[in-house]
Order: C-alpha cells, then sequence, then structure tokens
C-alpha cells in the first residue's frame, strides 16, 4: 500500500472517501440472516425483493360514496343494490344501480366510476340522485397501481428503515434476509485517558471516544467489540491488535499524527501494511488505514470534534459499505450561512452549527477538542477549502440525523 500523499500536500475529502469506498468493496461482508421483519429495522437488504403480488390487489374505492357503471346513468337517481365494506367480496353490480361503498372496498365487477358522498343526494324512496358531472375511474384506485407482481421493489443494499418495512409488510412478506452487522472492535488510544465513574488523576482526562463511536456504531448496524482503552506503548498496541483478530474492522482513535507517540502506525508499518493520509479536512487531517494480519485497521484522530467529523464522513461510509450499502454518503443542504468567513483555509472545515431562523449559526469555539460544539449544533457546515463567505451566501448543511443513523 502507498503511502497515501504524506508529502505530496493534502488529500482531499472527495478522494480519501474513494479510496474508503474502494477498499470497502474489495472487502464485502457476505454474512447475511434471515429475520422476522420487525427485527430488520436499521439493517442492509441482502436480497432483491421482487413483488409477489399487484398493490392494490384488486380496484378499489378512494372514496366513502357509490361505485356505479359510467354506462347505465343518464342523469336519473339509481336504486341501491349492495353495500361493500373495506374486506368484504362484492358481487358483481347489478345492471342499472349503484353500489353503497367505503374507502378501500373492492370495486364490484362492472363498477368503473366512484362519486363521493358529499356529492349525491338520497331520496326518499332509497334511491341516489348523482348531483355532479362523472368520470370514467373516478375515485378509483387501480389494481397495480403501486406495484405491479413481479418488479422489483427494492435493491438489496437497501437500508431498511420504518419506511421501507411499511412497504416490505404491505406485500405480505414476513420476514427478509439482512447482513450480519460487521464487527467493529473500538480501541481509545492514550496514556492520559480514564474511563467515566473513575477518579481523574494528574493529567488525566475521561475518554469520551469510546462512548461516542459505541453508540453509533451501534445505529449503523454494527456488532460493537469494546477493546477499552489502549496504552500509549509499542508492545501493547501489537498485542491488543493481536487480540481482536475476531473483528472485521479495527477503529482506533488518537495516536495518528506523525509523531513519536504514533505506535498504531508503528504496529501497522511493522506489518507492511499502513497508509497514513494527510487530509485536508478540519478538524481532522491525520488518517491511518492498514491492516493488522488481514484485519482492517481505521485509526481516527483522537480529538473528540475531529473524531466525530472524520468518523461521520470517511468511517461511516466506509463502514456502510463493508455491509454492501450503494448510498452511504448523507444529504447536504444548502442555507444561508449566519456568518461571515474572511480567511481561506487549505482545508475543507466542518464547522458545528445550528439552522436558526433558516440561516447556519456556527457554535463560537471550533476548537477540535470541544465536543460540547457538537452537542450543541444540529449538523455540519461545510466550507471548502480556499474560499471565502460572505453573510447570506450559500453553505452547504449536514444535518446530524443524516449522519448518525
Ligand atoms: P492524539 O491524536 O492521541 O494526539 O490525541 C489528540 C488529542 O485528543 C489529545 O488532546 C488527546 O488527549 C485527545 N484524545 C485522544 N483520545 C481521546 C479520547 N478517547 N477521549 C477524549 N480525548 C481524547
Ligand atoms: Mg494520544
Amino acid at each position: 500500500m502507498d503511502d497515501g500523499c504524506a508529502q505530496a500536500g493534502l488529500m482531499p475529502v472527495e478522494e480519501a472517501l474513494q479510496r474508503l469506498l474502494a477498499l470497502a468493496d474489495g472487502a464485502p461482508l457476505e454474512a447475511s440472516e434471515r429475520l422476522p421483519l420487525a427485527a430488520t429495522d436499521g439493517r442492509v437488504l441482502a436480497e432483491t425483493l421482487v413483488a409477489g403480488l399487484d398493490l392494490p390487489p384488486w380496484d378499489n374505492s378512494a372514496m366513502d360514496g357509490y361505485a356505479l357503471r359510467l354506462a347505465d346513468w343518464q342523469g336519473e337517481p339509481l336504486p341501491v343494490s349492495q353495500r361493500i365494506l373495506a374486506g368484504s367480496a362484492p358481487e358483481p353490480l347489478a345492471v342499472g344501480s349503484c353500489a353503497r361503498i367505503f374507502t378501500g372496498a373492492p370495486l364490484p365487477a362492472g363498477a368503473d366510476c366512484v362519486e363521493m358522498q358529499e356529492n349525491v343526494e338520497l331520496l326518499a324512496d332509497g334511491r341516489v340522485r348523482f348531483l355532479q358531472p362523472l368520470k370514467a375511474r373516478q375515485h378509483v384506485r387501480p389494481q397495480g397501481q403501486e406495484t405491479r407482481r413481479g418488479e422489483v421493489v427494492l435493491e438489496a443494499g437497501t437500508r431498511l428503515t420504518p419506511l421501507e418495512l411499511g412497504l416490505v409488510a404491505s406485500l405480505g412478506v414476513a420476514a427478509v434476509t439482512v447482513r450480519r452487522g460487521l464487527r467493529v472492535a473500538v480501541l481509545s488510544t492514550g496514556d492520559e485517558l480514564v474511563e467515566p465513574g473513575r477518579t481523574l488523576g494528574p493529567g488525566q482526562i475521561y475518554n469520551s471516544n469510546r462512548q461516542l463511536l459505541i453508540g453509533w456504531l451501534q445505529r449503523l448496524g454494527c456488532e460493537v467489540l469494546d477493546a477499552g482503552i489502549l496504552a500509549d506503548d509499542l508492545a501493547a498496541t501489537r498485542a491488543a491488535l493481536a487480540g481482536l483478530h475476531d473483528a472485521e474492522l479495527i477503529l482506533s482513535t488518537g495516536g495518528v499524527s506523525v509523531g513519536e507517540a504514533d505506535f498504531l502506525g508503528a504496529a501497522l508499518r511493522e506489518e507492511g501494511e499502513l497508509a497514513l493520509w494527510k487530509l485536508a479536512i478540519k478538524p481532522g487531517k491525520p488518517l491511518t488505514f492498514g491492516h493488522f494480519r488481514g484485519v482492517p485497521v481505521l485509526g481516527l484522530p483522537g480529538n473528540p470534534a475531529s473524531t466525530l467529523v472524520t468518523f461521520g464522513l470517511l468511517a461511516r461510509p466506509y463502514i456502510l459499505r463493508r455491509m454492501g450499502v450503494r448510498q452511504v454518503e448523507p444529504l447536504g443542504f444548502s442555507v444561508p450561512a449566519g456568518f461571515a468567513w474572511s480567511k481561506p483555509g487549505s482545508r475543507r472545515e466542518y464547522l458545528r452549527a445550528q439552522v436558526q431562523s433558516g440561516r447556519a449559526v456556527l457554535y463560537p469555539n471550533q476548537s477540535s477538542g470541544v465536543l460540547r460544539s457538537a452537542a450543541w449544533a444540529d449538523g455540519l457546515v461545510e466550507v471548502r477549502e480556499h474560499s471565502t463567505l460572505s453573510e447570506g451566501e450559500a453553505v452547504r448543511f449536514i444535518p446530524f440525523s443524516e449522519l448518525l443513523g
């Protein structure tokens, strides 16, 4: 593996993403399982879902009203020959009559038109007078208007949400084949780290990345192996990586700067499998990708806001693609900047921002160590490298809701 653009300037975010997606495409997770529909929210569909029936299965009424055959009607009131509720099987429509019908009930054979009950007059003798001109097929939901039997309804690689699950249920499918979650080991590196609940010693801080990443990975449908805190030590790093041979990805934070404390990089380099990318991204910049005895290792920068941004924009799509998801990039929206940006940077910036009255407003402290900015924010504003902005100019806003799931 080459050494990225370590010497030759910074690697654009798009290029890093394309490289990671190519790596993911080369290491797809094949394992899948068949589960009852109710257990598949958030999972990735591993099969192509083909409709086994027409939807709707028969012509039915879109209204509470009266069904008739238009050719039978010359403007005179019609007698009511049957009453058709949703869930019932109608008789063919008697010639010269109409049928009382309710929303979702099957149209009787012979009927081709529905009038809503608001537009009729019920006569004392029980007949129905139609008050408005009628058109063939009005208020009729035709058989197969949503789906024809044999049509592909969902492609393999679709992430299932309650919206897709509702559709699958409407086709009568009770179980689907989904990908197993990627087994991801989370390692937090740093001698200074302590888990919450313990007392801080001198120079120590609480480990926030572990909590951030474990919850996020679970939302992505991964199986998380919590590998705890790893000391800044080469032998310990080597041993920790070796112990995680069951993982399908080792995700570590911290210790990826090119500094002396880069033990992750050193351990991977010993295996001959390291790329260190210097990315044109802020917060972020250093990112490590390599393999330890066949297991892919992704090393994210340790500052919590850097971890957040590089995970959301790079690790998340990589992980989803490993699980077969085709559409892995978040939707962004154009919003007017509620701030000015006068100093162009050489890295693309992802600023923690809220949308207030339709404008992107920045958290005052954008330091990569400040996770509070993210908890405050609704999402990330993207300011492209080498660019300036005046207030009111359009910027891309990526809501956290797009990244978190
Ligand atoms: P590093 O990349 O290891 O040099 O870490 C960069 C900064 O992020 C340092 O200030 C670390 O203390 C901090 N940091 C690294 N890992 C974590 C973590 N898991 N939780 C909170 N802060 C961290
Ligand atoms: Mg460190």
